[in-house]
């Protein structure tokens, strides 16, 4: 073998390496540099704005090991989208080097997103013999913060908010050796040189910011705490008048909050867990996970009338120093005021959020751009988001086809914006509800920072075709010479899933648009949509039938209005028995009653969303809601899965067909009456929903031989209807697109606008 070895001096090559995808920040230099050696090539290996570029030199065989192994075992954070190779002539190099970073203007390579604190750190954050114990800022090349600290690309420590820190001797002792884990780890630190925490409030000196945290906290203290996002308030999640305060300054009645827990072990105590939703628990992007409680002594303020509870790993160094104490619990709200975008800055957090909070656990390392917690659920075994954020952004959603360069402003509520560059699509971190100037500062932020780390100059502008959205008007004064295209609420929602779908679009499919809230072609509420859909075009084929919205938000806020209002459209009586009647106060139903004859300050609406609400509502769930969809959820909650049992919807002939919901008023109604129980009411009606889709989409497959149903829109959170809807269309051999990339409410609706946008400019 060794004679072999020798003889083949003559036979060797060079190949130069490009490699694509999330490959920076993420230990890929070191790794390539180990596995070159290990494999007896010389060579190079560098960063440039375009991802990793590698010359290695050696024999074919030796080659061949080195391309298997960088293909099927690379760094546990990176992500590889793709590896082009060609030959070039031998240099003849003495070793394998690790060269400079070089920056170049037309860019294309990704950032990866913030990743939870790795096991070796783990380790040696309680290690009391090593010189990080206990440092709450520590990581590795394969953990730590990411794209919350980098302002531009390539990813270099003077690229990001780590610029101002000077490595101590040790620290970049590591950083500099290639066979150590910190190699290159651009937010490397220790005690001596990197950031530190500081404790801000009234409690007894202690020296120890996290002790002092700790210790406000078992005192039933809210405390504002820096992440890796933005700041949490955190108080204990046992402590009933903690969290009654919470709310109380927060203004927020019953949203549900989330809850850090220590490990899984402890969530086994306050929820269900199954072996999905146990790997999303415990996967390098920490989310919160929605599930299923169970009785336990946690505070019943956290998430009242939900059967849901959100539950997260802790997932920064800091986190676990937190709960490693006699705390295993703590409810981690977003700071901010209500669908504000998460604070981010010390100072702010001290000027804002200093009637929320009763002291502050601040940290000096920046945050270049906030990001929020993600949401997500486990649904038929895959990833449900309801908002993707940290850990998920800014990884790109891989389209299938190529697209000219977009910018999708989103909607209003749930923001996110979406950039397209080739078939890539970067869809944001979660924003906040643009309704405010702060929502539109981050907006703006974010797209700059991402604008230029993915080094994207959009040609092209997509909207809401809503007048009065935020996002809209912001889309229209920021165009400058591009085009703007206005996108249909609903077609978005389609597009969105298919998009995620990679569905190449050269079919019609049958849409289910169903959510609370968008502006249709006609200047009506829209909600209730079913739509014949490609990527460029659409026609509203049905949709549920008009009723009038008296006061339109009043309505929104108050259900038992929305209940009355759909009745008198019915033509049913509005009968005292029904508790949305008896919730009305007689003069207030003599206003209404007025408003809708006279037809006065009303909206008209086929929003599926406000559907839910009214027979929430009759079925007396809750007659006013503190929060978005909360008579919807708590509704969901309550069903009596058993019922197998539905009520109809009508369909009547027209262009569009018309969903009728008066006879299925009646018959709720009825059951009311009887006095049937709420849970079985809800099970006919939500069974009425998936019968509904199943209907409709038989109705267009005869008459138009369609065979892909996609569904979207919010009001598909609701995984009962969900699994009921989708496993009747599977029944009849339905092709059904669901959402397990990006969210189906309105978070995900700039991923529809942009694709709509791409292929229409791209078309003309
Ligand atoms: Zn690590
Ligand atoms: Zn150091
Ligand atoms: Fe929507």
């Amino acid at each position: 073998m060794l004679a072999m070895a020798e003889t083949s001096e003559s036979s060797k090559q060079r190949l130069r390496l490009r490699v694509r995808g999330v490959v920076q920040g993420v230990g890929f230099r070191p790794f390539v540099f180990n596995l070159a050696r290990a494999c007896e090539l010389t060579g190079l290996v560098g960063n440039d704005s375009n991802g990793v570029f590698i010359e290695v030199e050696g024999t074919p065989k030796h080659l061949q090991r080195f391309q298997q192994a960088l293909k099927e075992n690379p760094p546990p954070l990176s992500h590889i989208l793709s590896i082009k190779a060609e030959a070039i002539a031998p240099r003849n190099d003495k070793d394998f080097v690790i060269v400079a970073s070089k920056t170049e203007a037309n860019a294309n390579t990704l950032i990866s997103p913030d990743i939870c604190v790795c096991e070796d750190c783990l380790r040696e954050l309680f290690d009391p013999t090593n010189r990080r114990y206990r440092y709450p800022f520590i990581n590795c090349t394969n953990c730590g913060p990411r794209f919350t600290i980098t302002k531009d690309i390539p990813y270099d420590r003077p690229q990001t908010t780590m610029a101002g820190f000077q490595m101590c001797a040790e620290c970049l002792r590591e950083y500099d050796d290639p066979t150590n884990r910190r190699f290159h780890a651009q937010p490397n630190a220790c005690a001596e040189c990197g950031p530190q925490v500081q404790f801000v409030g009234a409690e007894a000196e202690q020296k120890n910011p996290i002790a002092q945290t700790q210790a406000s906290l078992c005192a039933g203290n809210i405390v504002a705490i820096k992440g890796i996002g933005g700041f949490h308030l955190a108080c204990d999640a046992y402590n009933d008048s903690a969290l009654q305060t919470l709310r109380e300054r927060k203004g927020r009645v019953d949203k549900p909050f989330a809850v850090m827990v220590r490990d899984v072990e402890t969530a086994l105590r306050f929820v269900e867990i199954d072996e999905a939703e146990k790997l999303l628990l415990t996967s390098k992007e920490r989310p919160i996970v929605l599930l299923k409680k169970k009785p336990s002594n946690l505070s019943a303020l956290i998430a009242p009338g939900n059967e849901y509870l959100g539950v997260m790993l802790p997932y920064s160094p800091l986190h676990y120093l937190l709960l490693d104490s006699k705390l295993d619990a703590l409810v981690m709200t977003s700071g901010n005021y209500s669908n504000e975008p998460i604070i981010k800055d010390n100072d702010e957090a001290l000027q804002n959020l200093a009637t929320l909070a009763d002291a502050f656990l601040l940290h000096n390392r920046d945050i270049h751009v906030q990001c929020d917690d993600s949401v997500l659920r486990v649904f038929e075994g895959h990833e449900l988001p309801i908002r993707r954020s940290r850990g998920y952004a800014p990884f790109p959603v891989r389209l299938p086809f190529s697209l000219p360069s977009v910018l999708a402003v989103g909607g209003e509520l749930k923001s996110t914006f979406c950039l397209v560059k080739d078939d890539y699509a970067f869809m944001s971190q979660h924003l906040g509800d643009m309704e405010n100037l702060e929502t539109l500062q981050a907006f703006e932020k974010s797209l700059q920072q991402m604008q230029a780390i993915f080094r994207v100059t959009p040609e092209i502008i997509a909207a809401d075709n809503h007048p009065r959205y935020l996002s809209s008007q912001w889309a229209h004064n920021h165009r400058g010479a591009r085009q703007l295209i206005g996108v249909q609420h609903h077609h978005a929602h389609i597009a969105a899933v298919l998009a995620e779908n990679q569905w190449n679009g050269d079919a019609l499919v049958i849409g289910f648009s169903f959510d609370g809230t968008g502006y249709g072609t006609d200047g009506a509420i829209w909600g209730g949509e079913v739509l014949l859909a490609d990527y460029s075009t659409f026609q509203r084929v049905a949709h549920l039938r008009y009723a009038p919205l008296p006061g339109g938000d009043a309505s929104i806020k108050r259900p038992y209005r929305t209940a009355l209002a759909y009745l008198w459209q019915a033509g049913i009586a509005w009968d005292e028995v029904l508790p949305s009647v008896a919730a009305c106060p007689a003069n207030e139903r003599k206003i209404l009653q007025q408003q809708l004859e006279k037809n006065l300050n009303t909206a008209q609406t086929s929003s599926m969303g406000r559907l839910f609400d009214a027979v929430a509502a009759l079925a007396g769930v809750r007659q006013t809601v503190t929060y978005e969809a909360q008579a919807a959820i708590e509704f969901e909650a309550m069903m009596d899965t058993r019922v197998a049992d539905a009520y109809t919807f009508a369909l009547c002939e027209g262009e569009p067909l018309q969903i009728d919901f008066a006879a299925l008023l009646r018959a709720v109604v009825a059951d009311v009456q009887a006095q049937v129980p709420v849970p079985t009411i809800a099970a006919k009606f939500h069974n009425a929903v998936a019968n509904l889709i199943c209907d409709v989409a038989l109705h267009f497959r005869a008459k138009f031989n369609l065979q892909q149903v996609a569904l979207s829109g919010g009001v598909f959170q609701n995984v009962t209807l969900l699994q009921t809807a989708k496993a009747k269309l599977l029944a009849e051999h339905f092709t059904v697109f669901t959402h397990k990339l990006v969210p189906p409410n309105d978070g995900g609706l700039a991923l529809g606008q942009a694709v709509i946008a791409g292929k229409l400019s791209s078309e003309n």
